[in-house]
């Protein structure tokens, strides 16, 4: 019998489980990931940004731990050598009609409590050479950093603190009993006093297997990302990013400098036709016509329709995604860029056709699910963790095992 089984190794699934470790050392713990490797999802396809927290609405959670969390995770890299660096970035209007959203953008950031400079075309020039703009700004504490070697090191963490870890364990179904529940997995069952639910594009499906309703359903946004040839990777020096479109809640394609040395540029987001599906052709039956026959999908295509259009122009036409680079890098051409990887978000949405635009962890009996954890989750997993354990019973509350 565990006390707690946290389900997905994923950056939120292991930071939660360390971060239970660090508070109840005695407490029983497992980890149960169904892939062969840590952060195989979300967690290894991103951009490795450290967020600054500079979009986010104030006094919402993700503010509070992008924020705190780019601090935390800038430290734990310090602490334990992992690749990073605080190398800021720059967000820039090329468009008259991007200014007052820039001049927003700004006062969130002051009100968030980062650290942010308006600057003119000239300074944009100054940390970016190749950018043509009317105006920027410059965050300083936005970062990179290798997120599959944080997951890695958070995994070795939970366990030197006694907790264990399982890969190629998928959870299939959640018997409840009076006082547990018991997790069926392909490799045999797991009895735990309480369960942790960090699976990520399955989390809305694992809610309901441990009957919690989440109100909200996940629906798959891929991201495919260009990467430029190295000849070209002088163009970018750290992080360039366009005004966000408010009504949309991704962010425009960018440029990313990797913690690698390569420069990424990316990622758009089109509907995937499968909640794993890292290329435009895969495809699952039950993925899709779950999003198909889900009434909050029409209303958010209805709504987005325009902007819809354009990502899936831009996912079939290279020409499309080039031209968006341009209006960041002018100089940028097609020969420039080939294509990288991809990665698959997960968003929640609502019945009523908006997405989930804040982390959204629901209590059930005896457990925990993160229902959306979309960016800045990784930036903010140390934070995450935290709050998750000040949500949970401690071992003492839990309920003792009578069932047997
Ligand atoms: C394209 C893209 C770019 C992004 N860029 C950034 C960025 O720059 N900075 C940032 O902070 N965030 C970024 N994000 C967001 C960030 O990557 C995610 O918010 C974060 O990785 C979520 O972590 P997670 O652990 O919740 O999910 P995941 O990493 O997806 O992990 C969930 C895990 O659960 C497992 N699982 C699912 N079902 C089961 C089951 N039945 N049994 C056992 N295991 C199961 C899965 O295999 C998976 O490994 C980006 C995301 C994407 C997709």
């Amino acid at each position: 019998m565990y006390d707690y089984v946290i389900i997905g190794g994923g950056i939120v699934g292991l930071s939660t489980g360390m971060a239970i470790g660090k508070r109840y050392p005695n407490a029983r713990i497992a980890v149960l990931e169904k892939e062969s490797k840590w952060a195989f999802h979300q967690t290894g396809n991103n951009s490795g940004v450290i967020h600054s927290g500079i979009y986010y609405k104030p006094e919402s959670f993700k503010a509070k731990f992008c924020r705190d969390g780019a601090t935390s995770m800038v430290e734990f890299c310090k602490e334990h050598g992992i690749p990073h660096e605080v190398c800021g970035k720059v967000i820039v209007a090329t468009e008259e009609e991007e200014l007052p959203r820039l001049e927003n953008l700004y006062k969130r950031g002051l009100d968030n409590g980062i650290q942010v400079k308006k600057i003119t075309p000239e300074e944009v020039k100054e940390i970016e050479p190749h950018v043509n703009c009317l105006a920027g700004i410059r965050v300083y504490s936005t970062g990179i950093a290798d997120y599959k070697k944080v997951s890695q090191k958070y995994a070795e963490l939970i366990e030197q603190q006694g907790g264990e870890l399982h890969l190629n364990t998928k959870v299939l179904n959640i018997r409840a009993m009076p006082n547990s529940d018991v997790l069926e997995t392909n490799k045999g069952n797991f009895e735990t006093r309480c369960v942790i639910n960090c699976a990520g594009l399955h989390s809305d499906r694992i809610a309901k297997l441990g009957n919690v309703d989440p109100k909200a359903k996940i629906v798959p946004f891929r991201g495919e990302y260009y990467e430029l040839v190295p000849e070209k990777r002088y163009l970018v020096n750290t992080l360039i990013y366009p005004v966000p479109n408010p009504d949309f809640p991704f962010l425009g394609v960018h440029f990313t400098k990797m913690i690698d040395g390569s420069v990424h540029a990316g990622p758009n987001a089109v509907l995937s036709l499968k909640r794993e599906g890292y290329k435009k052709t895969d495809f699952d039956l039950r993925d899709f016509m779950e999003v198909m026959t889900f009434p909050g999908f029409w209303k958010l295509a209805a709504k987005n329709a325009d902007e819809g259009i354009k990502e899936i122009i831009r996912s079939f036409s290279k020409a499309a995604f080039v031209r968006s680079l341009q209006r960041l890098i002018p100089e940028v051409q097609s020969e420039d860029v080939i294509p990288t990887h991809a990665g698959v978000r997960a968003q929640a949405l609502m019945d009523d056709g908006k997405l989930v635009d804040d982390f959204l962890i629901v209590q059930g009996h005896n457990a925990v699910h993160v229902c959306n954890a979309p960016s800045p989750a990784a930036t903010s997993s140390l934070e995450i963790g935290k709050a998750i354990v000040e949500q949970i019973p401690s071992p003492e509350h839990l309920p003792s095992a009578v069932n047997a």
